[in-house]
């Protein structure tokens, strides 16, 4: 029937799958992704989901023959047109309200991003939010580069071993399987560029990410000129001592800064996502020296150019560096300065004449912004207190630090049976407000998800009904409990080779199912919850109302006392009266996560108030129908109203932490056992939990429109990128 494609045409469909493989859009297109899991289903699932290894993967011929299949050519052909339409949509958010920061983009810098977990860079949210950030910028349609460091070995990858304790490992990627790639010259060499660090000019490559339609350039020193000890540089997130870490951060910087010139690029602003990058800035004042001005008007413009985001109250989270460690790693970088080192080293420090006081990044980007923000309301008071001795004479509510409170990418957290529960909803449905979606987005049904008035809809049980609801939280449940199971296991085989559990008994699919995963960083207090452990395992062992546990996170590699509240969690796992129904899932990343968020039915979140800032993870669980069960710190204390997940202890906190702790943990538990469990299990006839379903409803209403990454970048665009 149908004629086979010409070489042509073949031609045509194999380069645009190359294309698409090599363009992060996939990872918030279904379709896109799908294609590839067709190609290799084992390849797609054992190597990251990464498309670029699948098409290493699958060989030509292998390819064609399944191209000449005509239903899979038709869905290549569609997708390529989406992601066509996609790159060349000239009517976008930005195309309208912020058409200038197309000559003259917003340059992100960032020391890590958070894409995929095919790209493993990133070591927690900070990453997660550059990446989320460059995913909108794209959907808008922002003028918009990142720059970004490339990690050979990125962060590591976690095993636990047979005491409970975690143990670390590094798997080297090759660039050439991952979905980026090199940045080359008109010629089609390499751009190389180089940065004076040490004593040594060091040279360094770049790897393009392209995420939709905006670039991010990651910076990597491992080129043969350079000395072993540059070469190695940007082997790991964060790794090494604090040598290696202001030798990134000089990278990062000023590298970022001559990257962007070789490219002809003219930022309006350069946005620092943290203190890391913040050396761009000495970078920025040597250019206008250069070009004549004095030292005074070089910082003044400077600070117009800037805009500084701060991430953390955690003290360790604000790199602080010695003057002879600062002397020592710019020393060759100094001479092109003209500005005495006192008075550099003045610009990171609170009081700049204290020899005593080390250089601090975060107090040189704060110096050299004319804006800066932290990243919830409460995290922006928390920030305007900490830094206020840097505005001596100012008030402390009007130390210039705002807020702009953190968001997700929507699309891309959304797991694919819920998207596509979502999509019948708009595309399949023949009531009136799905005709009335489908009229106002047209093709692009998933543009509507990016839209409030969809999620109002979520409180009208004629748009979608409890049944339907509570079968697709039965679905992501069961999702979760297999995908927990079978990662379980290969967990127990590796540990204890030969020691068969039943896996089948691991877990309830009709258990009220707890979710806690995030970093392990001790004010996040993980083991908090079994600080009640007889009423815990009270909670467990009730067979008409059962309650289970996952957990899963990661402690850097030189924090014991987090890895010690991991080494709890796993034996408490193994505790006869726990087992099975607590377990420790490995290896966190953005896989494990979106896994966990959706098939969750409370996410819990417990930090130490208010070092919390923002959090996102609670953020990701609301679109799939989990529920947020949280201390009212970073965006929870916005977020939560009541009747949208449940709270813990008040919007106040004690100054004792050890108060806190006792205050908390019995509020957590009181909360649980008094409204959560009793309203998860209380069931109509049909078995259907109609009060809990109806915050369910409320959380999607109230908390997915507003806590996302398209609001985010708006607000950034308005507040600060627009306004310079
Ligand atoms: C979302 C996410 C985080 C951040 O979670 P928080 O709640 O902010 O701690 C960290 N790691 C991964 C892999 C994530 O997906």
């Amino acid at each position: 029937m149908t004629t086979p494609l010409t070489a042509l045409e073949l031609n045509e469909l194999v380069a645009g799958l190359n294309k698409v493989a090599r363009n992060l859009w996939w990872c918030w297109d279904q379709e896109a992704q799908d294609l590839f899991y067709k190609l290799s289903p084992r390849g797609w699932q054992n190597m990251f989901h990464n498309p670029v290894a699948v098409l290493r993967e699958v060989s030509e011929y292998e390819l064609r023959v399944h191209l000449q299949e005509p239903g899979f050519a038709e869905k290549v052909r569609a997708v390529l047109k989406d992601f066509n339409n996609y790159l060349n949509d000239k009517s976008t958010w930005a195309h309208k309200n912020a058409p200038k920061l197309h000559e003259n983009p917003v340059a992100y810098f960032s020391a890590e991003f958070g894409f995929h977990e095919s790209l493993p860079i990133s070591a927690g949210g900070l990453g997660i939010l550059a990446g989320d950030h460059a995913k909108s910028a794209s959907d808008l349609g922002l003028g918009f580069v990142g720059v970004g460091l490339f990690y050979r070995e990125g962060y590591f990858q976690q095993a636990i071993d047979s005491n409970n304790w975690q143990t670390e490992f590094y798997n080297p990627v090759d660039p050439h399987n991952i979905p980026l790639e090199p940045l080359l010259d008109s010629k089609g060499d390499r751009v190389i560029c180089n940065v004076e660090i040490g004593m040594t000019s060091v040279d360094f490559q770049v790897w393009r990410v392209n995420v939709g339609r905006c670039p991010v350039y990651l910076l990597d020193t491992n080129l043969p000129q350079n000395e072993a000890l540059y070469r190695d540089l940007t082997t790991r997130v964060y790794g090494g001592d604090s040598a290696t870490r202001i030798m990134q951060e000089i990278l990062l910087g000023i590298g970022g800064v001559r990257l962007l010139r070789k490219l002809g690029i003219a930022p309006s602003t350069f946005h620092m996502n943290e203190g890391h990058a913040a050396f761009l800035t000495l970078e920025l004042i040597r250019e206008k020296i250069a070009l004549g001005k004095t030292a005074a008007e070089a910082q003044t413009l400077t600070k117009q150019e800037c805009l500084f985001t701060t991430h953390t109250p955690v003290e360790a989270g604000h790199d602080r560096f010695t003057p002879d460690l600062m002397n020592y790693a710019l020393q060759r970088y100094l001479t092109l300065l003209p500005l005495p080192f006192n008075d550099i080293l003045g610009l990171g420090r609170v009081t700049p004449a204290n020899a005593a006081e080390p250089f601090c990044m975060t107090v040189l980007a704060l110096k050299l912004s004319r804006a800066a923000n932290g990243v919830s309301e409460l995290h922006g008071q928390v920030s305007r207190h900490m830094w206020q001795s840097l505005y001596p004479g100012v008030e402390e509510s009007k130390v210039p630090i705002g807020h702009i409170t953190n968001g997700i990418h929507l699309l891309g957290w959304m797991k694919g049976s819920v998207r596509q529960f979502w999509r019948a909803k708009i595309t399949n449905n023949n009531n009136g407000e799905s005709k009335m979606f489908r009229e106002r987005f047209g093709a692009d049904w998933a543009s509507a998800l990016n839209h409030a008035d969809f999620w109002a809809k979520m409180t009208d049980p004629a748009f979608v009904s409890d049944e339907e609801l509570w079968a697709l939280r039965y679905k992501v449940r069961r999702e979760l409990i297999e995908f927990a199971r079978r990662k379980l296991m290969i967990q127990s085989q590796r540990v204890t080779p030969g020691d068969y559990i039943r896996f089948d008994q691991l877990l309830n699919p009709d258990a009220l199912t707890i979710g806690f995963a995030r970093r392990f960083a001790t004010y996040k207090r993980a083991p908090l919850i079994f600080q009640q452990f007889e009423n815990i395992v009270k909670l467990v062992r009730d067979q008409k109302r059962p309650v289970q546990f996952i957990f899963a996170g990661k402690a850097h590699p030189r924090d014991n006392d987090g890895k010690r509240f991991i080494q709890q969690i796993i034996h408490l796992s193994k505790h006869s009266e726990l087992q099975g129904s607590l377990v420790f899932l490995e290896n966190y990343d953005v896989h494990v996560a979106r896994q966990m968020v959706a098939g969750c039915d409370i996410w819990l979140n417990n930090p130490r108030r208010p070092l919390e800032a923002s959090g996102t993870s609670g953020m990701k669980a609301s679109c799939h129908g989990c529920l947020g069960f949280s201390i009212l710190d970073g965006w929870w204390r916005e977020g939560y109203d009541g009747t949208n997940g449940f709270g813990i202890s008040g919007d106040s906190h004690p100054d004792n932490v050890e108060e806190q702790d006792r205050v908390d943990s019995a509020n957590l538990y009181q909360t649980l056992t008094e409204q959560i469990v009793p309203m998860f299990f209380n069931r109509d006839a049909n078995g259907i939990p109609r009060e809990w379903l109806t915050r369910v409803r409320r959380s999607m209403a109230t908390l997915v429109p507003q806590f996302t990454t398209d609001r985010m970048v708006k607000e950034y665009t308005n507040k600060y990128y627009l306004t310079k």
